[in-house]
């Protein structure tokens, strides 16, 4: 039923719960296509489906499976709007293109509820963003008021007993309740989006890593152990795993591992989550939880820039999860793994024609389970001269990480250092 990932640590619980993950062939020859997709992650996979339904020859590699990069193993909270609220979005881009880009993610997000009908996804709805430094409380109440005026109604400011109620613990000051998105199984939608893209004609290939990438003629041509691809466009949706493409979009994309642990099945009567939402907190190393259908409490939180954390990875899920729920200090985590998020300075999404006629979508900053699949939709229209709403995202300033080749690293493990102990105070 599950395999050994070569590209991302553990076996995830995902992993069980999904009846079948059909495999895909490995390329071994030459095709020519219009366009060519790299990473089978929610972008690759969306845009496949998407390119192929419109009638384009569309063939995808990818280097591991279809889902071992982030997309089939994440927190599977769809959230609403971007990873930055319309609050420093205004500020840095004025008003109408906040709310154009806060309109493209409600859309991202209908998407994913009407994929939903072809797709078995165990969607839930609800999400708690809760508060955990108590000067935040203002700028929490605010951003309630702040949606309206982008015609969103969805969320309420809970006090700090209504969290407690509805988390079940005290360890919160408050925060937001938001009845307007929810969380999936993430795995079910990279299997789902599979199907949907193989059915659409689209071809794809697994364990079938592209070596080179390089544009010759106005051909573009891709290298892989046991074939070639030419094609007239790329699509590179390798968001932070880019394994052997890492140089096209280096100098922008973070890649930062993080962790997530499955607990046994909590207690039917237990007082955590009795609403079932999905929940984030306001630190700058997130933390991130929910309940699965089987009532397990699914936690992530751990970040590294190095593998050393894998080596007491239950230990460091176990102590986060019991600062916040104590009673669980005995419970066993049955399962934990990682996967490496694409985070860039903005943390909004590198939408870049990296050369001519090749397209880098990624770098989602953690909020990609919605925006992904639809990015791939967006670069698809493009394609298919159906629109160019992807402009709004590739005119983005996203700025390179400071430090160089040799800087970068170590600068942002500093970094990284600095917020989680900021995060402490
Ligand atoms: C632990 C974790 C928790 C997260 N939680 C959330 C959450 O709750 N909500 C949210 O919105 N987002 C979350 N995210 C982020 C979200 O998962 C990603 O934004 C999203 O999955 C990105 O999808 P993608 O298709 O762009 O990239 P990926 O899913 O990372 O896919 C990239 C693919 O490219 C392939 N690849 C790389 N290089 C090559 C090559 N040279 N040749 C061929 N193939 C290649 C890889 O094998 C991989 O399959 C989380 C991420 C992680 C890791």
């Amino acid at each position: 039923m599950f395999h050994d990932n070569t590209i991302s640590p553990g076996i995830s619980w995902y992993e069980f719960s999904v009846a079948e993950r059909p495999t895909y062939p490995v390329l071994h020859e030459t095709k020519e296509c219009d366009v060519a997709v790299i990473g089978g992650g929610f972008t690759g996979l969306s845009a496949s489906y998407h390119l192929a339904k419109a009638g384009l020859r569309v063939v995808l590699v990818d280097g591991a499976r279809f889902g071992d990069g982030a997309s089939g193993r994440n927190g599977g909270q769809l959230g609403t709007g971007q990873r930055q609220w319309v609050e420093k979005l205004e500020k840095a881009l004025g008003h109408e293109r906040a709310k154009a880009l806060f309109d493209l993610a409600e859309e991202a997000k209908k998407d994913i509820l009407e994929l939903g009908n072809k797709i078995d996804l165990d969607y839930f709805p609800g999400q708690l963003s809760l508060i955990h430094k108590k000067r935040e409380i203002a700028a929490y109440q605010a951003h309630v008021e702040n949606m309206l005026r982008y015609g969103y109604d969805q969320l309420s400011f809970m006090d700090r007993k209504e969290t407690q109620d509805r988390l079940g613990s005290d360890f919160y000051y408050g925060g937001i309740r938001d009845t307007g998105t929810g969380h999936i199984n993430p795995l079910k939608l990279v299997v789902g989006l599979a199907s949907l893209a193989s059915k659409a004609g689209a071809e794809l290939y697994e364990k079938t890593p592209a070596t080179s990438l390089e544009v010759k003629n106005d051909k573009c041509i891709i290298t892989t152990p046991d074939g070639y691809i030419k094609s007239a466009h790329v699509l590179l949706a390798t968001n932070g795993y880019n394994q052997t493409l890492r140089g096209f979009v280096d100098r922008t994309i973070i890649p930062i591992r993080s962790y997530i642990g499955a607990t046994a099945p909590l207690p039917i009567d237990s007082e955590i989550l009795r609403g079932g939402e999905a929940v984030d907190d306001s630190r700058f190393v997130v933390r991130y939880f929910r309940k699965s259908v089987d009532n397990r409490l699914l936690f992530g939180g751990v970040e590294s820039y190095d593998k050393a954390v894998a080596d007491h990875l239950a230990d460091r899920i176990r102590a986060q999860m019991v600062e916040i729920f104590p009673k669980l200090s005995e419970i066993e985590l049955t399962h934990c793994w990682g996967g490496t998020v694409a985070i860039t300075v903005e943390r909004m999404p590198y939408i870049r024609d990296i050369m001519q006629n090749v397209t880098y979508c990624g770098g989602y900053s953690g909020h990609g389970v919605m925006l992904a699949p639809f990015m791939g939709k967006l670069y698809a229209e493009s394609i298919t001269g159906k629109g160019d709403r992807i402009h709004s995202f590739k005119e983005l300033k996203i700025s390179p990480f400071p430090g160089g080749k040799t800087l970068r690293r170590p600068l942002l493990w500093l970094a990284m250092r600095f917020f989680a102990l900021m995060d402490r105070f």
